[in-house]
């Protein structure tokens, strides 16, 4: 150690001093997170109310710390929850395990699966921090149907990928084809 390291020392401490002083007032005052921030994961739905998960587990196979469990089910005529063949029926994410790092919802082929502004994962008990289909779920709003539910916005799959986003905004869905016309 030198001899003139100790007042170096206090120089910084010294300095320090007359910093302006940064309080959190959190949790009364909750910080605006970046637009973009990789906060809770959400489950997306079609305008109806269906959702848009199909159960693929791409998702899961991306995540690099397994935190994502997916089981996909069957749709049929008298249940169901997605306008294709198949949904999730069982989805978990383990927020022990994720590290926020967002490659699951790159992978997700839908878009089912986007990240929230919400970052309050935090608990006294592990069983709490693994997040259920249920509360991962976006909220049903305005024109939205709880799902199982026949498909309102078409015949099939394609009509809500085509359609879905117009009807999404508000606008007329777009009309189809008639048979044998040129295009
Ligand atoms: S954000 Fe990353 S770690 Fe978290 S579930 Fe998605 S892929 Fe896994
Ligand atoms: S959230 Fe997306 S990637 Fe994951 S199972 Fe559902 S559709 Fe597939």
């Amino acid at each position: 150690m030198g001899l003139f390291d100790p007042i170096k020392g206090f120089g910084v401490t010294f300095s320090t001093m007359f910093r302006k002083v940064v309080t959190e007032e959190y949790p009364e005052v909750m910080k605006v997170t970046a637009p973009r921030y990789h906060g809770r994961h959400q489950l997306n739905r079609h305008p109806d109310g269906l959702e848009k998960c199909v159960g693929c587990e791409l998702c899961a196979w991306a995540c690099p710390a397994d935190a994502i469990f997916v089981e996909g089910g069957d749709n049929t005529e008298e249940a169901r929850f997605s306008p294709g063949e198949r949904f999730g029926a069982i989805y978990q994410i383990n927020y022990l395990r994720c590290i926020g790092c967002g490659l699951c919802i790159e992978a997700c082929p839908t878009r089912s699966l986007t990240m929230t502004n919400e970052f309050e994962l935090a608990d006294d008990n592990r069983q709490n921090l693994i997040y259920t289909k249920e509360q991962l779920m976006a909220p049903l709003l305005e024109g939205m149907e709880q799902p199982p539910h026949p498909m309102r916005l078409g015949e099939n799959e394609q009509d809500y990928y085509v359609n879905g986003p117009q009807l999404a905004r508000g606008e007329k869905p777009t009309e189809k084809p008639t048979e044998g016309a040129v295009r």
